[in-house]
């Protein structure tokens, strides 16, 4: 067929849309119905930071010793602690972790001693403001909270 009636025809405009009729069947829809349905993450996908607690006493497991701050590109992680004149130990009080400047390298969790801090597979971590993407110790700890405006 000559170029100029194949243009005149529309041949090339029909045949493209007989494609995108032809996979307009529901089985051929790959929509993920999110969030109803959870899309499932690969096994090593790395996500939203967690500071684990040790399940039987409730307490951090984080023995503060900047080391995850340390192996830190960024220098997003800030720990901040004191010193028990009891026992000689440091002690965690703050931690902070700003997800905004995070390349999930996972440098941070495989340098803590520990396994204190951990990324985990949750993969909802936007926010509305730069400051919500600054998680402090209790977030960590016990997820994002759920206001929509953090
Ligand atoms: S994952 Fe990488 S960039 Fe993010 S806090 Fe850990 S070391 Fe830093
Ligand atoms: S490396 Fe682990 S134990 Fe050390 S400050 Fe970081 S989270 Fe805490």
């Amino acid at each position: 067929m000559p170029e100029w009636l194949r243009r005149f025809l529309l041949i090339d405009l029909i045949q493209g849309m007989l494609v995108t009729f032809r996979t307009q069947h529901p089985k051929y829809i790959n929509t993920e119905q999110y969030p109803e349905e959870r899309p499932r993450v690969a096994e090593r996908y790395r996500g939203a930071p967690r500071l684990n607690i040790n399940p039987e006493n409730g307490e951090t497991l984080c023995i503060a010793c900047d080391l995850c701050a340390i192996a830190c590109p960024e220098n997003l992680i800030v720990v901040g602690s004191v010193r028990n004149p009891e026992t000689r130990r440091k002690e965690l009080t703050t931690f902070t972790y700003d997800l905004s400047r995070c390349m999930f390298c996972g440098l941070c969790e495989d340098a803590c001693p520990v396994d204190a801090l951990e990324l985990t597979q949750d993969f909802e971590l936007a926010s509305f403001t730069r400051e919500g993407q600054i998680w402090d110790r209790q977030m960590l700890e016990e997820g994002p909270r759920p206001s929509p405006y953090r």
